[in-house]
């Protein structure tokens, strides 16, 4: 995939943080981290592919011969990043460690697999490791205006995905059936993968992570839909509205008020220089004297970008101030088990007076055809 949004800033960026840190050099092998950094897309191997950018000197990357042309076909060359192949009878944790020379301390990529950080940590007896969060974190969670465009692109792909679910969501389809329909939306309508398809239908729906079942929709069901993809340019969608197949109970139309309301006031909260657990609040606040606060079960929302799931979390006990840049999901939920549920998430980014909404359609629910 060359599609990859990345720019030279982020290595020499990535760079200077580890010096300030006291980190003598980041290794990041693939995933997201080496998305962000780099724009390839590596396929996860157990032969190791690993970027090294030091805090001091060139970056380059060690890669296994036989996926040099994919380093090459990747923005890694654009970048400039000196490129080591090695043969299948080399050992490519000594090759990093021959070039690197004795560092004290190393960050690795957070999702590096154990076997690669145990190997690291054999071949750099010497070196403390510590997370690449430490480093590039912070980076990470403050978006440019082009990551934040690209994320508002990825916002519109699943915001059109969602305009369609009428098509989808009909009495007599299972949700794996409805599920697979929603899947090949996704990519159509802009991105290149599937990241995840949940369709909670009645009792279903009081499951936040549920994903697609064989329950058959029937009218009068209580529908939650999350979905999300990731676009070619490597930024992340997530977004939930709540459907129902013809008129829904009225207990629904009651919780869904309340929770509408809470979602707003999350969203009137969320400014430059608030904590993120205030955002939390705000919307735990409203469920709770609307009575449901023992049913609304999980955190207010995550940041987004190369991932799903990232910094900054909207989350009680983070006091962390929000900053202009910072994109994430409010997503508050009510879920009465055995019965159903409901979530309403949109993905936010704080800008200088307050957020822009990068999902736009209607938070109300839809009322589909029973
Ligand atoms: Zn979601
Ligand atoms: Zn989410």
């Amino acid at each position: 995939m060359t599609g990859h949004l990345t720019s030279p800033d982020r290595l020499s960026h990535a760079s200077k943080a580890a010096a300030a840190a006291g980190i003598d050099a980041l290794l990041v092998t693939p995933g997201p981290d080496l998305r962000w950094l780099t724009g390839y897309d590596a396929l996860p191997l157990e032969r190791l592919t690993c970027l090294v950018v030091p805090a001091n000197g060139e970056s380059f990357m060690v890669a296994p011969g036989l996926e040099v042309p994919a380093v090459l076909a990747s923005p890694v060359k654009d970048l400039g990043i000196e490129v080591v192949g090695w043969g299948e009878t080399d050992d490519p944790y000594a090759a990093i460690a021959a070039r690197l020379t004795q560092p004290a301390k190393v960050a690795l990529a957070n999702r590096m697999w154990a076997e690669q950080v145990l190997r690291l940590r054999a071949a750099l007896p010497g070196a403390e490791q510590t997370l690449a969060s430490e480093v590039i974190g912070d980076l990470r969670m403050r978006k440019s205006a082009q990551e934040i465009d690209a994320l508002r692109r990825a916002g519109q792909a699943i915001d059109r995905v969602h305009a369609r679910m009428g098509a989808f969501l009909r009495p007599g389809r299972s949700e794996r059936e409805a599920g697979r329909d929603i899947a090949t939306a996704i990519l159509d309508e802009g991105h290149v993968t599937v990241d995840f398809v949940i369709v909670g239908s009645g009792p279903n729906g009081a499951s936040p992570h549920h994903e697609l079942g064989d329950r058959v929709l029937q009218s009068g069901d209580v529908v939650v839909v999350d979905i999300g993809g990731t676009t070619a340019e490597g930024y992340c969608s997530d977004c939930t509205r709540m459907y129902t197949l013809g008129q829904p109970p009225s207990e629904f139309v009651d919780y869904f008020r309340v929770l509408h309301a809470a979602q707003l006031a999350a969203c009137a909260q969320a400014h430059p220089g608030v904590t993120a657990e205030s955002v939390d609040a705000a919307a735990r606040r409203v469920i709770a004297s609307g009575g449901y606060g023992e049913h609304f079960i999980h955190r207010t929302g995550h940041g987004i970008g190369v991932e799903t799931h990232e910094e900054p979390y909207i989350v009680e006990g983070s006091t962390r101030l929000l900053e202009p840049g910072m994109a994430f999901s409010i997503e508050p939920g009510i879920y009465l088990p055995g019965r159903h549920g409901a979530r309403i998430e949109d993905i936010v980014v704080t800008t200088e007076d307050g957020i822009e909404r990068l999902n736009t359609t209607d938070r109300d629910y839809v009322v589909l055809e029973g």
